[in-house]
């Protein structure tokens, strides 16, 4: 038997109400892997954005470092109620922030890269049968800042943390029962998928299905970690996502996805020499924005327009800088 991680998303931890059944499921694990559990949790409810808001109300660009440090009080509320409830069916949880737990990333403030994971101490309290319950999204750097790792990151922490731990799967629970073809909250035909490779999920996941972090799964690619995606709110299986020989994927399509969180900024008239393109977004790249789509068309004169996508979150700082 090996330690079991599992992650419990926003919605599964919505009010007290739903900690208590998380509790329970926490519990039920806990018997059958008596290695240790591990439970990683989001913000309850809509809480992040309620932060965010706030945050948006005193500033149009707050800063960095205190956003993360607001946005990281989400979760710790969470890990402490849940160990609580824990505590209430009569088994040892502890809760422990992403810094507890030894989760070191870089020095980035709002999206941040887990660089290390220092697992001594969490193992501690596992091998003395502790369930441990650690805050989704946030990390330390080496100099005690508090970092968090871009939104719905959660994800990234439960399967790291799967990775560090050598846990064979990760967990992760959420509102509805798996990976589909298309999100099945707009459209009524999309059917679950009971399987998917590490690829085609980061695919999905980097164009806008909002089922996992993208970095959870490169992070599970990594260490090969199954990340099994299923519902918080009954036991059906869910949907697996593994290694996967293309000889074993049949489906000529796997799943469509939209993303509509895009910013399009467009350069008119940009001087047509090399170089020019390399300053747009080498500035950017040093601003840590990232571009997703160019566009440059031809013409025909000594000038050109550049059009490129970033994220909603990062057009006013994008427009900026181009500026
Ligand atoms: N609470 C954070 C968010 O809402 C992280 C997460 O839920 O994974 O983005
Ligand atoms: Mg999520």
């Amino acid at each position: 038997m090996s330690v079991i991680v599992q992650k419990f998303g926003g919605t599964s931890v919505a009010n007290t109400e739903k900690i208590q059944k998380v509790a329970h499921r926490v519990a039920e694990a806990q018997a059958r892997h008596p290695e240790g559990v591990v439970v990683v949790v989001s913000a309850m409810g809509k809480t992040t954005d309620v932060l965010v808001n706030m945050a948006k109300e005193l500033s149009s660009r707050p800063d960095p470092r205190e956003m993360d440090m607001l946005l990281a009080t989400g979760e710790q509320v969470s890990i402490s109620l849940l160990s609580m409830a824990l505590q209430e069916l009569g088994l040892k949880a502890v809760s422990m922030t992403g810094a507890q737990a030894g989760i070191i990333t870089e020095n980035l403030h709002s999206k941040a890269k887990i660089v290390h994971i220092d697992t001594d101490e969490l193992s501690r309290f596992l091998s003395e049968g502790y369930v441990v319950v650690v805050a989704g999204f946030q990390g330390v750097t080496t100099d005690h800042q508090i970092t968090t790792l871009g939104r719905g990151g959660s994800d990234t922490t439960a399967v790291a943390l799967a990775g560090a731990l050598k846990a064979p799967v990760c967990e992760i629970f959420t509102d509805v029962d798996g990976v589909y073809t298309t999100d099945p909250n707009s459209v009524a035909g999309a059917q679950k998928l009971s399987e998917i490779s590490y690829e085609e999920m980061l695919e999905l996941a980097q164009l806008g299905a909002q089922v996992l972090h993208p970095r959870s799964v490169e992070c599970a690619k990594k260490y090969k970690t199954v990340i099994h995606v299923r519902s918080s709110f009954n036991l059906h299986e869910g949907t697996y996502v593994k290694a996967m020989k293309d000889l074993e994927i049949q489906r000529p399509v796997t799943g469509v996805t939209a993303d509509c969180k895009q910013a399009k900024l467009a350069l008119k008239d940009v001087p047509d020499r090399p170089g020019i393109a390399a300053k747009v977004f080498g500035t950017l790249a040093q601003a840590n924005i990232s571009v997703d789509m160019i566009i440059q068309s031809v013409q025909e004169d000594l000038s050109n327009d550049i059009a490129f996508t970033v994220h909603e979150d990062d057009l006013d700082q994008a427009t900026e800088i181009i500026k």
